[in-house]
């Protein structure tokens, strides 16, 4: 069983590499992200709530973000282990991780900020989104927003994986491939397996 968090700023490339780490091995690719933009296309209760926090880039507040995790995680999909994308962004949902699910390992995506700025940037004047369809949150407010959350409320958080002995640091300035070549080094996975 690998359980996995992969943490990083908006524009490192964690959904695509926790995309491509669960395709790899068999594992449970869970965004909390992806969650909340499929309540958000069926106009679920839980969108109503969640929405306009989205939108503007700020973190949806823990109780909230917790319900949805922990109803992921106990339908115990997972034989072979999951990579959570996107959680925890704050230290109670550190708390909460560690109190309830054994974590493996944390893996960080390390890249500067004024680049990962530029690569969202140039992705909202290509008019793409960061799934199917374009994000509402990929503005420059929000963006920089965004970025301020993770630098504020979750970078922190790394000191804390480190103490545990869990953070794994990624250079993640690097090609997709030369990335995921990287987790797959550090986590000890066997390296003959290749993405696609
Ligand atoms: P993401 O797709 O991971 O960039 O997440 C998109 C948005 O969903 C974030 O900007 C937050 O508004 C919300 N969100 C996702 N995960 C969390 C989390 N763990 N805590 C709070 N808000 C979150």
């Amino acid at each position: 069983m690998h359980k996995y968090i992969i943490i990083g700023p908006q524009g490192s490339g964690k959904g695509t590499q926790a995309q491509v780490l669960a395709k790899t091995f068999d594992f449970v690719h869970i965004s909390i992200g992806d969650i909340f933009r499929w309540n958000m296309t069926h106009h679920t209760k839980l969108a109503a709530r969640v929405t306009r926090i989205m939108n503007e880039g700020r973190l949806v507040p823990d109780e909230i973000v917790e319900e949805v995790v922990r109803q992921r995680l106990e339908q115990h999909d997972w034989n072979f282990g999951f990579v959570l994308d996107g959680f925890p962004r704050t230290r109670v949902q550190a708390e909460y991780l560690f109190e309830n699910w054994n974590l493996d390992k944390a893996i960080y995506l390390d890249i500067p900020e004024d680049i990962v700025f530029r690569r969202v940037m140039s992705r909202v004047a290509e008019g793409k989104g960061g799934g199917f369809t374009k994000r509402l949150d990929d503005n420059p407010e929000a963006l920089k927003i965004r970025l301020r959350e993770f630098h504020d409320k979750t970078r922190p958080l790394l000191a804390l994986f480190d103490q545990k002995g869990m953070l794994v640091t990624v250079d993640g300035n690097q090609t997709v491939e030369g990335v995921f070549e990287s987790i797959v080094d550090k986590l000890g996975l066997p390296a003959a397996v290749k993405a696609g």
